[in-house]
């Protein structure tokens, strides 16, 4: 079945979250000293996010990711995988994780069926690392991306969030090593989420200016023509070599979202910047079979009319979305609750 919101636009990504907890404290994401977690009992139990994955594709969804805070972090994924990898109408499911935890876990997700990793990197330095997500291993991530290739993964991606002063003179860098390590690269623009609670406007690299960048560097850099709504911008280097931007600050592409994204606890929301999402674990735990909650998802997804990012372009006083005492009250309108 194929239900489309009132832009036309079909329910068909869904990115579960499946614990808020990270091992790793990003300045762009989590830049505090102190969380409040989801309450553990409320976390939903991979038999709950196995039926409701059922219901998501009864409606058209064909593409989960697992994301977080730090998927890995959850006990037993694998398991989780392995049910998903058996619905058969599911044509992707992927990951996106820091990659700390990717050494010891890469084969056990392979085993599990999982389709394709993420990870996420934003420097080669680990001095700069340590300085920007307050931990000390970075050795372990490089050594997670190397475990992807060895289990067998292939179309890996690495995501750099790209932070004028911070990481913006990496850019060749990582290019060139995504190149050694068979992965595609996609840096995307650092985004006014809830939870980046010191994003400013100076701080955002643009689109037009990483190209500029990387055209000072490679040369020509020609689009790659293709029709899809994956986020990413695709191009290609003059040695053919691709890579993607994600321009959701300057130049959002909300026209062609399909993606929603449910919490760890069960809260269901129809863009990142929604402040209100759906409680789907309540119902569910009173016991509303898979019709019942069909028609509660399909009839929100009927009314969605959300353009998050394209709202925030216009505003011409552009601050962090959320304040950190609004945060602490309710972190479902954080980005490593929500999911990124
Ligand atoms: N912990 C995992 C990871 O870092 O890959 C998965 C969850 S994390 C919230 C998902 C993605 O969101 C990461 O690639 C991260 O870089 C991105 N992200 C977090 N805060 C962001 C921000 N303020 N702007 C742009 N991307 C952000
Ligand atoms: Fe960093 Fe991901 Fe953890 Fe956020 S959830 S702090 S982006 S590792
Ligand atoms: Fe989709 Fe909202 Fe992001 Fe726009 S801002 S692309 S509608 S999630």
């Amino acid at each position: 079945m194929r239900v489309d919101d009132t832009y036309g636009r079909p329910l068909r990504n869904l990115r579960v979250s499946v614990t808020d907890r990270c091992n790793l404290r990003c300045q762009y994401c989590m830049p505090e000293e102190d969380y409040v977690w989801l309450p553990r009992e409320e976390i939903l139990h991979f038999e709950e996010i196995g039926v409701l994955a059922d219901v998501f594709v009864d409606l058209g969804v064909d593409k989960i990711r697992l994301t977080g805070g730090e998927p890995l972090l959850r006990r037993d994924l694998p398991r989780l995988i392995r049910l998903l990898a058996a619905k058969e109408r599911l044509r992707d499911l992927a990951i996106t994780t820091n990659g700390v935890l990717l050494g010891e876990q890469a084969r056990g997700l392979k085993d599990a069926g999982l389709h394709r990793v993420t990870v996420s990197l934003d420097t080669l330095r680990p001095a700069r690392f340590a300085a920007l997500t307050r931990r000390q291993t970075h050795a372990q991530v490089l050594e997670g991306i190397a475990a992807v290739a060895r289990a067998g993964f292939t179309e890996t991606k690495l995501d750099t969030v790209v932070i004028r002063g911070v990481n913006d003179d990496e850019l060749v860098d990582l290019i060139e090593f995504g190149r050694r390590v068979a992965a595609e690269v996609r840096f995307i623009e650092y985004m006014d989420v809830g939870g980046a609670t010191r994003w400013s406007m100076d701080q955002v690299v643009s689109r037009d200016e990483m190209l500029a960048i990387l055209e000072a560097r490679y040369g020509r850099i020609e689009p790659v023509a293709e029709e899809t709504t994956a986020p990413a911008d695709r191009y290609r280097l003059p040695d053919a070599t691709v890579f993607g931007i994600i321009s959701s600050t300057t130049a959002p592409f909300c026209a062609e979202c399909d993606r929603s994204r449910l919490t760890a606890d069960g809260v269901w929301y129809l863009c990142l910047y929604a402040p209100r999402g759906t409680d789907l674990r309540g119902p569910l735990r009173r016991g509303a079979g898979r019709e019942e909650l069909a028609e509660l998802i399909r009839g929100r997804w009927l009314e969605r009319a959300d353009r998050g990012a394209e709202e925030r372009l216009v505003l011409r006083e552009r601050a962090p979305l959320v304040q950190i005492a609004r945060l602490k009250e309710d972190p479902h309108l954080e980005m490593h609750t929500r999911g990124g």
